[in-house]
């Protein structure tokens, strides 16, 4: 025991600021529960229970054969960044050069990698909250200053352009945000969009980090990217990845179009930490782009249908205030109504509490709204059978009955 403290001292001030994924703690604890013999639902982890596609599993192993497996460059395969360049043409009205693509594994490296490149000790981010709980961490590690700007539910959790100018000084270096958003399944419409725009446009010292990784699991139509306007087109780093609209979560494969200096930026950075990600994934993954969609917009279907299920379901629960999300697979409930009660052996005083009760009394893992910067809340994925949803929040039902 001594031994351990005395080593753990001994880690940098950069890794014991720094909090482990909420998302994945939370994972790693219904596995354990799962481990005892209890039958756990899992609703944290942001993962599609889809399969990848068979034709883009086909299309890695026919990679396999051809001999894809050795290091590629460190953007990645020229053919992977060209279905990327036209990709961000045909489905976000994005114009990048090849030199400006820069694939990754995972659109967390790729956030990683853009952070990590702009930011130095004291630098601002405005962080536009609820917000996934990778960003402010990344920040962190960087030395720099997470700034979040907060909407809650009665704003359908989307921060307004006049919120944002509040927030920004002549530290602030980039503007962060998700949309769809995870955790709170929000999408922000173009004329909210634009109006960030407007704003950010006004300094030219702040990039836009855009992260679009649920682009295809949008409910509400077209998907709107803020680096389509053109007040802010050659200051926007436009991320996104594989994991969400193909099912491809494993695989880590994520990108970036980004201002060629922040592209050449990532590249260094990459070259030294990881170099390029895998060959036949890449393969893979430029069929994925190019080929027939119908499975992403299946996907996207069944997740529909049960945001619609859960909703219904989660109204019924007492205590529950939830609004409607409009994309991704999340819903994000504010449960503050049962803060202070109690079971008569456990009293919930907070978010992080509630998940642990649910956890515990109901065996189904979610995530508490702490880790994403709104403590009244916790986050469900709805990343699984409508069974298992049903069974969910019935047992979760029943368990808030007993908080009086
Ligand atoms: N951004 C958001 C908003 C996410 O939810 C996730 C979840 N994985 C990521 C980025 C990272 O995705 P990837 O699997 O490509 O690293
Ligand atoms: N993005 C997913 C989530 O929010 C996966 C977990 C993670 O990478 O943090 O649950």
């Amino acid at each position: 025991m001594e031994m351990e403290l005395v080593a753990s001292s001994l880690l940098s001030r950069r890794i014991q600021r720094m909090e482990e994924s909420a998302t994945i703690k939370m994972a790693q604890q219904a596995r354990d529960l799962a481990a005892k013999g209890f039958e756990v639902i899992d609703l944290s982890l942001g993962e599609p229970d889809f399969d990848t596609p068979a034709h883009i599993k086909e299309a890695a192993k026919k990679a396999l054969d051809e001999g894809f497996t050795k290091y590629t460059p460190v953007p990645g395969l020229v053919e992977l960044r060209k279905a990327i360049q036209t990709k961000f043409k045909r489905d976000n009205n994005l114009d990048f050069d090849i030199n400006q693509i820069v694939v990754s594994n995972g659109a967390k490296q790729s956030i990683a990698n853009v952070i990590l490149s702009l930011i130095d000790e004291d630098d601002e981010v405005v962080i536009l909250s609820p917000y996934w709980v990778s960003y402010a961490e990344l920040v962190k590690l960087a030395d720099g200053i997470p700034v979040l700007v907060h909407a809650d539910i009665e704003q359908d959790y989307k921060v307004s352009a006049e919120q944002v100018e509040a927030a920004i000084t002549d530290r602030t270096k980039i503007l962060l945000f998700s949309s769809p958003c995870n955790p709170t399944g929000s999408v922000y419409a173009e004329d909210e969009l634009k109006a960030i725009a407007d704003v950010i446009a006004k300094h030219e010292q702040i990039t836009i980090i855009s992260d679009e990784i649920y682009e295809y699991i949008n409910f509400v139509g077209k998907h709107i990217s803020i680096g389509a306007f053109e007040n802010v087109k050659d200051r926007t780093v436009t991320v996104n990845g594989f994991s969400k609209g193909f099912s491809m979560t494993g695989w880590r494969l994520g990108y970036i179009g980004a201002p060629k200096w922040i592209a050449d930026a990532c590249n260094k950075m990459q070259g030294q930490i990881t170099s390029g990600a895998t060959a036949f994934g890449q393969k893979a993954a430029a069929y994925a782009l190019l080929s027939d969609m119908t499975p992403s917009w299946e996907m996207r279907d069944a997740f529909l249908k049960r945001r619609d299920l859960v909703l219904e379901l989660v109204s019924k629960v007492p205590g529950f205030k939830v609004n409607k999300p409009e994309g991704a697979f999340y819903v994000f409930p504010d449960i503050s109504s049962f803060f202070g009660k109690s079971d008569g052996n456990f009293t919930v005083n907070n978010a992080d509490d509630f998940a642990e009760y649910i956890l515990h009394n109901a065996h189904v893992a979610i995530v508490t709204g702490s880790a994403f910067g709104a403590d009244n809340c916790v986050r469900f994925s709805y990343a699984t059978s409508e069974e298992k949803l049903r069974k969910a929040i019935e047992r979760i039902g029943a368990a808030c009955a007993k908080l009086k």
